[in-house]
């Protein structure tokens, strides 16, 4: 199995106050971040890097929130049915986290398997209070489904390596993605929102270990560093801007 692409596809975008982007910031003027799912193709088949949202899963996030943007095209399923896909291509589903802006997706994928870290699945059944709002149990209460529980860093294929990132979850990953031209890139996920996380070593707002976070921010550099990859944040408007979209890839 081998990587040939990345391609980033839109999920639509939603509001968020600077006290959940920045830790210890308490400023509530509002951003407009994208959700974004990233698939990679292999020689093997397909594989999904988180699953968005489902606008509809979330009570009052349309009507409440001024900033929130899904179109039809923005949904995971016609944004796979734009490439010529449908859940049965996606033979493997790696969850960042199961926050409701990345697993909202996840009971598309019924034959796929899904894989998280066994600290973040636990976790999500039974979150601290403060974290309920943030994790919806229809999003992986998925009886028959399959998943695979990790613990810590994994290669999952020749070109793509999971990296515990948690901080901002007990459980978080990021996803290493070797790809033959463009080089390497990081999915972080949230365990960096912006590039200016990274840079400025900046927490999440939402953190459920802000020391975690921080050591989670650190260890992407690093291996940023040492294996020159480039890191693709997880909320980012002024990065996403700059992204290839799909039908467009990296490659
Ligand atoms: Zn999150």
């Amino acid at each position: 199995m081998a990587v040939e692409a990345l391609y980033a596809l839109q999920n639509g975008f939603m509001g968020a106050p600077r006290s959940l982007l920045f830790y210890g910031e308490y400023a509530e003027k509002v951003t407009q971040i994208p959700i974004a799912c990233w698939l990679i193709k292999t020689t093997d088949g397909y594989v999904l890097f988180d699953t968005g949202v489902s606008p509809r899963a979330v009570p009052g996030l349309m009507r409440n929130d001024p900033f929130a943007r899904f179109t039809d095209e923005d949904l995971l399923v016609h944004r796979l049915d734009a490439l010529g896909l449908d859940h049965h291509n996606v033979d493997l589903v790696v969850l960042s986290h199961l926050h409701y802006d990345h697993a909202g997706g996840a009971q598309l994928f019924p034959k796929s398997e899904l894989i998280v870290q066994r600290d973040e699945y636990s976790y999500a059944h039974y979150p601290a209070s403060f974290f309920e709002p943030f994790y919806y149990k229809k999003n992986f209460e998925l009886p028959g489904y399959r998943w695979r529980l990790l613990d810590g860093d994994t290669e999952l294929a020749p070109g793509l390596t999971i990296l515990r990132t948690d901080g901002h979850t007990p459980g978080h990953q990021s996803l290493l993605v070797d790809l033959p031209h463009s080089g390497p890139v990081l999915l972080t996920g949230d365990a960096c929102y912006w590039m200016e996380h990274a840079e400025k070593e900046r927490v999440p707002g939402v953190v459920w270990n802000p020391t975690l976070a921080l050591h989670a921010l650190k260890k992407l550099k690093t291996v940023a560093r040492l294996v020159g990859a480039r890191l693709f944040p997880g909320h980012d408007p002024e990065f996403w801007k700059t992204v290839v979209q799909a039908p467009d890839a990296y490659r």
